[in-house]
């Protein structure tokens, strides 16, 4: 059983049943086509249910998958548009075939609700995809800061608030914090990133150890979290923007500085 899930998510050679399947069928009717018993209309309608059910297969292990890096989140994209154009051209096809008056106005009602599906399907894949981007910007950010404290220990003033606090940040150490700010706030703390995830194994960056929280330092938020922070002497540090300049990547990074994966790589 493990092998086969291994195998869904283990890239082009290890194929899903239904791709696997849309495959055969394909060979299947590819030698019909050749020795002329079958037409290759039938032989195209395969190949798109193939292209059909790889798509399927990219979906799910990115938009129902975890962690995903900013390539996969363009692979993502482009699956669920493709998916969603192919739901749009067999509705018009069908609409073609009701206005000809070889099919009733009912037989639509499927073509319609796959369409509906595909476009919630696109959509999910959008709100994903802007937050991977998201996640992408604060990393980059932390990067920069990263940089720029390898060149100037002591600097880097201008990139983050910075507060070492007794340096210790633990998993207790972020229950205690989430549960202070539910009880401050009414709402669950927005961790964006416990530990490490591909977006960071992307960077080369090593964020184990590490939470970053989706909260502007200067929104009210973000300022109760810097004070308990202080107060409980766990350290942080504190990041307005991604590149000087740029609105974007904001975010409050706890525990100590994320360091490079590979030494000097
Ligand atoms: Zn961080």
């Amino acid at each position: 059983m493990l092998l086969v899930c291994a195998g869904a998510v283990g890239g082009q050679t290890n194929d899903v049943p239904e791709v696997a399947r849309a495959k055969a069928e394909v060979g299947k009717l590819r030698a019909l086509v050749e020795a002329g018993v079958a037409p290759r209309a039938q032989l195209e309608k395969a190949e798109e249910a193939m292209a059909d059910a790889q798509d399927a297969a990219i979906l799910r292990r990115t938009l129902y998958g975890e962690d995903l890096t900013a390539e996969q989140t363009d692979e993502m994209m482009t699956a669920a548009s493709r998916r969603f154009d192919r739901r749009r051209k067999a509705l018009d096809e069908a609409k073609r075939l009701v206005e000809a008056g070889a099919a009733s106005q009912l037989s639509l009602g499927a073509f319609l609700e796959e369409l509906d599906r595909a476009r919630k399907e696109a959509d999910l894949a959008e709100s994903r995809a802007s937050l991977v981007r998201e996640l992408t910007e604060m990393a980059q950010a932390e990067e920069a800061l990263a940089n720029k404290l390898a060149e100037e220990p002591a600097g880097a003033p201008q990139l983050a608030d910075r507060y070492d606090g007794d340096g210790i940040f633990t998993a207790g150490t972020l229950a205690r914090v989430e549960m202070a700010f539910a009880r401050q706030f009414g709402k669950p703390l927005p961790v964006s990133a416990n530990g490490e995830t591909a977006v960071h194994r992307a960077l080369g960056f090593d964020h184990r150890g590490r939470v970053d929280v989706a909260v502007h330092p200067d929104q009210p938020e973000g300022v109760w979290l810097r004070a308990y922070l202080t107060e409980n002497r766990i350290p942080y540090f504190a990041f307005r923007q991604a590149v000087p300049g740029k609105a974007t990547g904001a975010h409050i990074h706890i525990g100590p500085m994320s360091t490079r994966l590979t030494p000097g790589g």
